[in-house]
Order: C-alpha cells, then sequence, then structure tokens
C-alpha cells in the first residue's frame, strides 16, 4: 500500500465561500505552485481572473507575511496560465489536470485549502464540528 498522503478540500477555509468553477469537467490544464521556489511576492494573485490564488503565511503568527508563500486552488482555476506566465520566478507550471493533483502533493507544501485527512478529523474533533 502507498503511505502518500490524501489530501482533501478543506471545507473551513473562507475560500469555500468564493464562486465556484463553472462547467462539469475540470479545464485540460491546472496551475501548480512549487512553494519551495515562491518568495511569496504576490505577484500571481493580480493577474488571477478567478481569485484563485490564496496565501499562505509564514511560521511566525506574529509575522505571518515573512516566509509567506501561496497556494492554488485546484478547484477553481481555470487554467488560464497567467500566473505561471507572470511569476518572476518561474515557480508555477501547468499541469494536464489529471497529473495536477499529485505534482501539487508534491510541489504545494503547506497547504490551506487542502488538508490530510487525519487533520480535518482532529480539526472536527477540536470544533466539535457535529455533520449536517
Ligand atoms: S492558471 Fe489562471 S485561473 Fe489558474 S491559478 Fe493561474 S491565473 Fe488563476
Ligand atoms: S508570483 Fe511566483 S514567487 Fe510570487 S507569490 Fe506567486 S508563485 Fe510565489
Amino acid at each position: 500500500m502507498s503511505d502518500e498522503k490524501v489530501f482533501i478540500s478543506n471545507p473551513y477555509h473562507s475560500a469555500r465561500l468564493k464562486p465556484v468553477r463553472k462547467g462539469k469537467k475540470p479545464p485540460k490544464l491546472l496551475a501548480v505552485v512549487n512553494q519551495s521556489g515562491c518568495t511569496g511576492c504576490e505577484v500571481c494573485i493580480a493577474g488571477c481572473p478567478v481569485d484563485s490564488i490564496e496565501l499562505v503565511a509564514g511560521p511566525d503568527p506574529k509575522n505571518p507575511s515573512f516566509q509567506q508563500t501561496v497556494e492554488i486552488d485546484l478547484e477553481r482555476c481555470i487554467g488560464c496560465q497567467n500566473c505561471s506566465q507572470d511569476c518572476p520566478w518561474e515557480t508555477i507550471t501547468m499541469y494536464n489536470s489529471e497529473d495536477a493533483f499529485v505534482a501539487w502533493g508534491r510541489e504545494t507544501l503547506f497547504s490551506n485549502l487542502y488538508l490530510p485527512e487525519e487533520d480535518l478529523v482532529e480539526i472536527k474533533k477540536r470544533y466539535e464540528v457535529k455533520e449536517a
């Protein structure tokens, strides 16, 4: 059995209140940020037509913009390629949508949008979330 973690969408992130992507099929390409090359400069955020790039705070809660990075919401990305062209550090890659989630797991190392399944179980327990 593979020991790779399964990541699932975080239903408690405020991004889940933003408009969802139209259409049943995902686009042909999806953008994935390789966070080891991301400087958190935010250039990509401004050019995203569907607001699907989210900031991930750095490790110090008193100074969250220090060592911040970004992640791309695969549920909302429409594959326009603006971000991969705009990134000054060339750290965003367009993947075929069927490969994007695997690439995301390798390259998007810090995420608020997707969580390992066990973390979501823990969050629900901690905040006493009751299923609808
Ligand atoms: S490819 Fe386009 S829609 Fe997707 S994250 Fe980049 S700018 Fe946004
Ligand atoms: S433009 Fe590139 S380096 Fe800047 S925040 Fe976006 S992904 Fe990171």
